[in-house]
Order: C-alpha cells, then structure tokens, then sequence
C-alpha cells in the first residue's frame, strides 16, 4: 500500500483554502474516487509526491511537458531569463525567438499573438472570427474542449445541430444560444448545421485531434468535409491545437492531416511547462486585432518573458530530426504490449493513440466496426469510468500516475526511455488483471 499521510494532511489544509481544496477541478480526484497526491518534485518521466513514492508520470502535466519534468534545457532558460527580471511589460527579445520559430516552421502562422492560456487564445480567437466575419454564432463539437470560458462550455440541446445549452451555471443562455453544437465524425448532421445556420456563422472551432473527452479520432474525410463548408459559408475554420500543436508533430495536427485552417490556437507544449497561450494566422487576418485594428485584447504577462525562454528551449530540442518518430515507435510499443495481453485475456479494453498522445477504454473493438477508433463523445460509456477508476488506484499501487478522469488522455515524453515503457507495459497487463481478470 502507498504511503499517503503527507498528501492526505495537505489536501485536509488545502480544503480550508480552495474550492474542493484545488485550482482546477479534475485534481481533486473526484472521478477516480479517494484524495490527490501532492507532488513534490519532477525528474523526467518520474514525479515523486509528498510521501516520497516514486511513479512513472503519464499525465506530464496534461500535455506541456513534451520533454518531461525539469529538462535541464527548459531549466537553464528558465533561470537565465528570470535573473534579468521576470517581467516588464514592454517588449522583449526572448517574444521574437519563439515567434519566430513558430511562424518559421508552420507555413499559415504568418503573425502570432501570446497570451498566458489556451483559454485566452481561443477567446481571442473567436472575438477576432467575430470582428472579422461581423457575425456571431459559432459552431463547436460535442466532445470537444476549448477551455473555460463562457461562450464554449456549451453542450447540444436537443436534436442534431441545434443552439446549445450552457454546460455551467453561470454561462447566460443567451450566450449559449450562439454556439450551435454538432457531434463529431457526423458528415450529415455537419451539412445540416451549415444548411441551417451557415450564413450566421463566425467560425467553426474544432480540435482536430480531439484529445479533451476521451481520444476520438476523427476521419481526415470529415475535417476538409469542415474545411469545405467553412470556406463555402465565409465562415473562419479554427484548429485549436492547444493539445495537438507540436505534439502530434511540430505541426501538430494541421500539417499531420494536411489541412489548413483559417485560425489556430496553441497553449501546453508551447509554454515548457510555464503559462503561455498564443493565437496565429494570416497577416490580413491578423491585422485585425489592437492596435492595428478594431478587435481588442491584451494581457499584463502576455509575451512573458520567462515563459518565451522555457517554450524556446523545449521546442528547439523538438526539432531534433526523428524527435516524434521515435516518440511515436515507443507510445507504439507501450499501446501494442498492452492491447495483446487485453486481447489474448479477452478483455474488453483497448488503448489508442496517435503520436505520443494515448487513451485506453473498455470497450471490445468490433471487428467490424467501421472505425477502429472511438469517434463520439457519445460513443463513450459513461458507466466504464468506474472501472477505469479501479484501473487508476491499482496502476498507482504499481508506481504508475495515470490521469485522475477516464476522459483524459495520457502522454509519454522524451524522458520515457524504453526501459519505462517495458516497466509500463508489467504495470498495465498486472492492473489489468487485478480489475478485469
Ligand atoms: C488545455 C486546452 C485548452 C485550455 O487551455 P488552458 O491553458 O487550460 O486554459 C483549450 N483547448 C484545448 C484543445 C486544450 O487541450
């Protein structure tokens, strides 16, 4: 049994002084049931939490840490940059370094925008669709998560691509009645909701790599299906590649499916584990936003110079030529030795993945499905979660941090060697075991 006296102690503590003692609700370890580890420090692919227990890290702080915990390069960055000041509110050097390497490496980035979350840019990213196309609904998809803020914690109301409900008490319904939801991987609810409302429409807003809600895969057909009828309708396509950008390739998703959209949005990787968001594109776009143009936004810390630094040196050390293909063959490996045993045992679990992202489930793969991938945020069974939360306590017991929520995904970093996905592989198949065999 883990040691978990000290975690339990801080966690009592926290709970007099943050909502369900957190600052963002899935740490809390609602849905996997018992209380959250408190960690203390980071060493690559290990974390080790307040009582001193030792895991493989899985969840790499929900995607930012592409080259795992402290990497000495993001370290150096971090603490040269600080020395000189933390802050100034005034341009910086360290602005144009990333900007340029991102607007060098991703063709359709043509000017970027920084801000401190992928919440702010896809905010900003919206408000700019909404300057620009002078119209106000936005199309987003079930299943699809693009931070926390009021217009997009949306859910579909009833029937297909129909004006959504707000997803939390607090978002008007007013608000919510401009987003029109659609499920995922569904070409004729898709054509429909553009039938319906296309004229109306500022932008359709996807992950294209939907890794928020469960890993759900869509057909390439059915995102240039979107890329068409955006350009049909004179509505702006956004690729929020906060989760995907730079993880999936340096050219995230976009370059992966070979599709370009009109807006994209990055956050996690970027930042090197320090807050930073951006949002990028045409010049002509661009060129809307203050203060060349009418659409306002800003940010006291935007741009912050610590944060530049630590997405500079992690990036850079991305560009290593067979930096994702070797991530990928081990995230290849760590799936495959786990679904042969899941398949050998007959148990229904499987676990996807493209690039170095993952996300089991339990649900047999049919042979003749369609898709081998889950595609639906309602193809999900809400009821598995359950079980996956017997997966997470017994993966723990073996020295292995997964995600707290059945809904997240996992990633492996640089820092997992071969060895760690070996020592994965025993964990997993022995978990398994213990809650399915
Ligand atoms: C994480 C995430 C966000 C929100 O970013 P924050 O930095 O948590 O505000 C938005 N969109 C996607 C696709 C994300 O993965």
């Amino acid at each position: 049994m883990l040691r978990r006296e000290r975690s339990e102690a801080l966690y009592q503590e926290a709970l007099h002084l943050f909502p369900g003692g957190v600052n963002s609700p899935v740490r809390a370890f609602r849905s996997v049931g018992g209380t959250p580890l408190f960690f203390q420090r980071g060493e690559g692919a290990e974390v080790v939490d307040a009582d001193g227990n030792r895991f493989i890290d899985l969840c790499g702080s929900w995607g930012p840490l592409i080259l795992g915990h402290a990497h000495p390069a993001v370290v150096e960055a971090i603490t040269r940059t600080a020395a000189k000041g933390s802050s100034f509110g005034a341009p910086t050097e360290e602005e144009n370094t990333l900007g340029r390497l991102i607007v060098d490496h991703v063709p359709f980035v043509e000017r970027i925008r920084f801000m401190s979350s992928g919440t702010e840019a896809v905010m900003s990213a919206i408000r700019l669709a909404r300057g620009a196309t002078r119209r106000d609904l936005v199309l987003k998809f079930d299943g699809c998560y693009h931070g926390h803020f009021d217009s997009l914690l949306v859910n579909a109301g009833s029937g297909l691509a129909t004006l959504g409900t707000s997803s939390s008490a607090g978002v008007p319904q007013a608000l919510a009645e401009l987003t029109v939801v659609v499920p995922l991987n569904d070409p004729a609810a898709l054509e429909q909701a553009f039938a319906t409302h296309g004229d109306r429409l500022a932008c359709a807003i996807i992950e294209p790599v939907p890794a928020n809600n469960g890993l759900l895969l869509q057909d390439r057909s059915f995102l240039l299906q979107l890329r068409e009828l955006c350009s049909r309708h004179g509505a702006l396509l956004i690729f929020d590649e906060v989760i995907s950008g730079f993880r999936v390739g340096f050219g995230g998703a976009s370059m992966l499916y070979g599709i370009v959209p009109d807006l994209v949005t990055y956050g996690k990787i970027i930042g090197g584990g320090m807050p930073v968001g951006a949002y990028g594109g045409p010049a002509a776009l661009m060129k809307l936003i203050a203060p060349d143009g009418p659409v306002y936004q800003a940010g006291t810390l935007s741009g912050n110079p610590v944060a530049m630094a630590a997405g500079h040196a992690q990036l850079t050390a991305c560009l290593r030529p067979g930096f994702y293909t070797d991530l990928e063959a081990r995230t290849r490996t760590l799936c495959e030795g786990v679904n042969a045993h899941a398949r050998q045992k007959g148990y229904a679990y499987a676990i996807d993945h493209v690039g170095s992202i993952f996300w089991g489930f339990f649900q047999a793969r049919s042979a003749d499905a369609r898709s081998a991938h889950v595609q639906r945020a309602d193809a999900i069974r809400p009821g598995s979660m359950r079980t996956y939360g017997k997966l997470h306590a017994a993966l723990l017991e073996r020295g292995v941090y997964a995600a707290p929520s059945g809904y997240e995904v996992g990633f492996l970093s640089d820092a997992h060697t071969d060895a760690h996905v070996t020592r994965l592989v025993e964990a997993f198949r022995s978990a398994l075991d213990a809650v399915l065999g």
